[in-house]
């Protein structure tokens, strides 16, 4: 069986949690795209887990994890979080974890120009988790890169370094007048940090292939949400990478494989990290407020999240984009103790109302339509079971089934494993 957990929104949705609480059920817990700009956090028995480059399965130890031919990996990212999760007991050796040999190698280089450019946008920024991920990604399409398979073919690699370095430099010094990259470093590079994984490189396709032929069932973990998808998200406010579900079965090697389900994560209101269109975002008071319930700080960078209400023009999209056939609602109990909440029923366009997500350059001028209805004042964190939850957050759930069309299955009360209620 193979299944997806996707993000519905802009990302930091809960996905890290909800694939650690559900890989129980599965054999393989495969990253299909993204890098190190992912931030999955995942609190259990053994403590509190940010999780940039490795699947969120790897904190089970009867899972196997696979990182796909579309991620893109800083391996000396990788080694600092394998050392880091090693340090803190969990084991992690060649046979729970898989990396493609097709996936991207992320360049320090790639990690400068990331910088370069936001510092020359200035005010114009993007607002990069300045992780490299877009340069890699360019280099990749530009057919430019390393891949990680590579590391096993040391001869050969080497042979390639110079001719890199100097197309890499022509931009480096050339066009940004920075310092450049030179072989030497490059060489170092590879030798520090890749040479160390090469009994983890594997053709990963051939092994889910095999690992489906065998009945086990796969899990596909996504990186940030629907909206930051490059080719159906607020372009160019998005990722560089296919963050939907239709692309999990390509990002890990498997074109030839099916999803049977996918599980859409959906945040039970808003945020948004970076710059770009947010069209329901509050301000002042209203977002602090809201900010703090939630901790809404990002997991990879630490920078304040945007926050505003449950959005249902972009959920429905995302639910859409995503194909999700269910859905799981995080972070309720942020909701607790709020009066009454508001939910964005649609946008306003030049005077007309808008119940489909438009065009993104549209956005800037969109307004949102909101409706009000009861919260409730009650500490819900403790709930396990669905007659626990107050008949307001209840009401609430209904509202955005109702919104979205798609079945609420799970409903998330707090971040640690056993804190949600199935429904
Ligand atoms: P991801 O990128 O989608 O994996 O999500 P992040 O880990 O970046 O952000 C989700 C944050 O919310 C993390 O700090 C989680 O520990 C936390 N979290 C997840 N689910 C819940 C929940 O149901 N309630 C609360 N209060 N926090 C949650
Ligand atoms: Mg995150």
């Amino acid at each position: 069986m193979l299944t997806s957990i996707v993000g519905i929104n802009w990302g930091d949705e809960g996905k890290g949690r909800m694939v650690d609480l559900l890989s129980s059920d599965y054999d393989v817990v495969c990253r299909y795209q993204g890098g190190n700009n992912a931030g999955h956090t995942v609190i259990n028995e053994r403590g509190k887990f940010i999780l940039n480059l490795l699947p969120s399965g790897i904190l089970r130890e009867n899972v196997a994890c696979v990182m796909g031919p579309g991620m893109v990996v800083d391996i000396r990212h990788l080694a600092g979080e394998m050392r880091r999760l090693r340090e803190a007991g969990v084991k992690i050796s060649p046979e729970n974890l898989k990396i493609s040999d097709r996936a991207v190698v992320t360049m320090p280089y790639n990690v400068a120009q990331d910088c370069l450019e936001e510092e020359r946008l200035a005010d114009k920024k993007f607002g990069s988790t300045k992780r490299g991920i877009a340069p890699v990604y360019a280099d990749k399409y530009l057919k430019k890169a390393f891949r990680i398979g590579e590391l096993k073919e040391w001869d050969r690699l080497k042979k390639r370094v110079p001719d890199i370095v100097d197309w890499k430099n022509l931009t480096l010094q050339g066009a940004y007048g920075a310092e450049g990259t030179s072989v030497e470093e490059i060489l170092h590079y590879f030798e520090q940090f890749g040479l160390p994984l090469s009994d983890y490189i594997t053709d990963t396709g051939l092994y889910l292939s095999e690992a489906h032929r065998q009945g086990k069932k796969i899990l596909f973990e996504a990186q940030l949400g629907a909206l930051r998808d490059i080719d159906f998200g607020i372009y160019p406010y998005t990722s560089s990478s296919n963050t939907i579900a239709a692309y999990a079965p390509i990002g890990a090697g498997v074109p030839n494989l099916k999803l049977d389900r996918t599980i859409g994560i959906m945040k039970a209101y808003s945020t948004c990290v970076g710059e770009g269109p947010f069209t329901a975002e509050y301000f002042g008071e209203k977002a602090h407020t809201l900010r703090e319930a939630g901790g809404e700080y990002g997991a990879a960078t630490g920078r304040p999240r945007r926050v505003g209400p449950f959005d249902a023009v972009a959920s429905r999209y995302g639910i859409r984009m995503q194909g999700a056939d269910e859905i799981a609602l995080t972070k309720l109990d942020v909701l607790s103790g709020f009066k009454e909440l508001e939910i964005c029923t649609a946008y306003r366009l030049d005077g007309k109302k808008l119940t489909e997500f438009p065009f993104p350059d549209l956005l800037d001028s969109c307004e949102p339509v909101f409706e009000t209805v009861q919260g409730w004042n009650r500490d819900i964190s403790a709930c396990r079971k669905k007659g626990d939850l107050p008949k307001e957050a209840l009401a609430y759930i209904a509202r955005l089934e109702e919104e979205c069309a798609c079945k609420i299955r799970y409903v998330s009360v707090g971040a640690e494993r056993d804190a949600f209620v199935e429904m």
